[in-house]
């Protein structure tokens, strides 16, 4: 599933491909999306008011946690969750058309199409108003790389809390956009044990694992950026762009820090990797 970085890259791809400001011409949506629950599916979208889309452009384009918005110039928001698979691509009409999965396109007067591909479809498309957005965006956590992400913050917030570090890294109602991979990874950078509880965290560890966090994910943004040269064709269709992980589905193999081998073990439904002998 994309995470903040993967999301981030996207959202920063777009920015840079010239289709703010374009006039849309057409919105088509594939007849696979519209028959609903197929195979468990759940590609949610909202067809009518996306089609109302028509005749305007976007003006910018952001991200919040995993959301991709779409500011429109009429001061609504198209917003793009692209769930476990979903991924964006940008080309010409004509190029790579009607691919398998391509669910969702925006067509803009320029000859550019904005395709949304989802393969097991889960992702969520939707128009919202001013206040709709402020509904859902509401509910999501502080942003890990924004000033508000501090070591002051987690102190305060995991003084009542029992939770084990992970699952609590993974809570987006806290901090939003660190998914199972990332939190792996940032707690092996961290030298902490995925399963301590986060009452127990002193001030220090707090700051070593922000900083830790903000250190893994931006990393992983520049790497992701440099693996994605190629938006116009190829956005996202590597999924995980060529990162290393350290821990992440790396069990029964060796540590790359110490003589050691990475464990998985469930935690709250997930598969945590760590390193039992560096993460305390
Ligand atoms: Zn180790």
């Amino acid at each position: 599933m994309p995470e903040l970085p993967e999301v981030e890259v996207v959202v920063r791809q777009i920015s840079k491909a010239n289709i703010l400001s374009k006039k849309i011409k057409k919105v088509a949506i594939s007849e696979k999306a519209m028959k609903g629950s197929i195979n468990k599916s759940n590609l949610q979208i909202d067809s009518k008011r996306v089609h109302s889309l028509k005749g305007h452009s976007f003006k910018e384009v952001q991200r919040r946690g995993k959301y991709i918005l779409f500011n429109v110039e009429d001061s609504n928001t198209l917003l793009i969750h692209l769930g476990m698979s979903g991924t964006l691509r940008i080309n010409t009409e004509g190029q790579q058309e009607g691919e398998r999965h391509d669910h969702f396109t925006i067509c803009f007067a320029d000859g550019r199409v904005l395709r949304f591909n989802d393969s097991r479809r889960f992702g969520k498309i939707c128009v919202v108003d001013h206040n709709e957005k402020h509904a859902i965006l509401h509910k999501l956590g502080v942003e890990p790389l924004g000033r508000e992400f501090n070591a002051g913050m987690l102190f305060q917030v995991t003084r009542q809390c029992r939770a084990a570090v992970k699952p609590f890294l993974m809570n987006g109602t806290i901090i939003c956009g660190i998914g199972n991979i990332y939190a792996s990874e940032i707690l092996f950078a961290a030298g902490m044990d995925p399963t301590r509880r986060v009452c127990d965290l002193t001030m220090k560890e707090c700051g070593t694992l922000v900083r830790k966090t903000k250190y893994i994910l931006h990393h992983a943004i520049k790497k992701g950026g440099s693996t994605l040269k190629d938006f116009q064709d190829s956005a996202g269709k590597s999924g995980y762009f060529q990162y290393h992980f350290k821990v992440y589905g790396r069990g029964g193999k060796g540590c790359e820090k110490c003589t050691g081998t990475i464990e998985s073990i469930p935690q709250c439904g997930r598969t945590t990797f760590y390193c039992d002998h560096c993460q305390k």
